[in-house]
């Protein structure tokens, strides 16, 4: 089986992602930035496999002044069992120093990574997405989470990508 880690900065959209993929409310989803305290896996088929899916903590818990301090027990531990990762940024707000401190490192990941700008809904989202060109890591897959937009051509990445 197959295991597919979602990693970002806290409030990127990471467990509605999670949600919407494994297709049940097994992730906590709130405002608050952190709230994913632990992680959660999930298990879905698609394409004919049955895949595993884990939402991780993030960043949260971290200290924020140094890029070490910022990558969670939590994040390495998931990248450690993945075999491909989602990088989910969030095309609303826009790239943060947070985001391209965790884009440096996820370069140097051992697994592909597959870069999601959520948030992307509606008229400019795909443009807004566009912006994450510049993390160096592939073309941004624009999603919505939340409204289910782009999220079957993502899954298709995905098991092409396996
Ligand atoms: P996490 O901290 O990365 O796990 O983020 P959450 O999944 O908890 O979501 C953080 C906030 O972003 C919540 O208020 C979600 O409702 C919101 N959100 C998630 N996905 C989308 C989306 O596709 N579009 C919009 N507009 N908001 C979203
Ligand atoms: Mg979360």
């Amino acid at each position: 089986m197959r295991t597919i880690a979602i990693l970002g900065r806290p409030n990127v959209g990471k467990s509605t992602l999670f949600n919407r993929l494994v297709g049940k409310k097994l992730a906590l989803v709130d405002d608050t930035p952190g709230v994913t305290r632990d992680r959660k896996e999930g298990f879905q088929h698609y394409g004919g496999r049955r895949l595993r899916f884990i939402d991780t903590a993030g960043l949260e818990e971290a200290a924020p002044t140094t890029l070490a301090g910022r990558m969670t027990a939590s994040s390495e531990a998931a990248i450690r069992e993945a075999d491909i990762a989602i990088f989910v940024v969030d095309a609303r707000a826009g790239l943060t120093p947070t985001d391209r401190g965790f884009a440096e490192w996820l370069r140097r990941a051992s697994i592909p990574v597959l870069l999601v700008a959520n948030k992307a809904e509606g008229k400019g989202g795909a443009t807004a997405a566009l912006e994450a060109y510049e993390l160096g890591l592939g073309e941004p897959i624009p999603v919505s989470a939340e409204h289910g937009e782009g999220v079957t051509h993502l899954i298709g990445v995905i098991l092409d990508t396996l």
